[in-house]
């Protein structure tokens, strides 16, 4: 009975699992021209096209919020590898905050 207990469990929690963006073969890392020349800011996008603002066009995140991008289903999520270790290495790389790159 306890392993039964524990198997309804693990099930519940990966229902109740979000999807992370950044773990999905569709969010492609873009580079955003900056003022000065040669700079760049780092821009992340849905290639699949399912970030959109509320009049339909199409929204762009800054890359250092990605690891916010969730989602609690997404007919076109394509997973890279495993979420819990994707994102914890991901969030170890991440920057702190949006900075120009050239
Ligand atoms: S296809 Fe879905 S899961 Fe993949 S990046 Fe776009 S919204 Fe996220």
């Amino acid at each position: 009975m306890a392993g039964l207990k524990t198997a309804k469990v693990k099930k519940k929690d990966e229902i109740k699992g979000k999807i992370y963006c950044a773990n999905c073969i569709h969010c492609k890392l873009v580079r955003d021209p900056a003022g000065s020349i040669g700079q760049y800011y780092l821009r992340v996008r849905c290639e699949a096209g399912k970030w959109r603002k509320k009049l339909g066009e199409e929204k762009v995140y800054k890359y250092f919020t990605v690891a916010r991008r969730s989602t609690e289903c997404c007919d076109a999520y394509e997973p890279m590898g495993d979420p819990k270790e994707f994102m914890k290495e991901l969030k170890k790389t991440l920057p702190i905050k949006d900075e120009a790159y050239r």
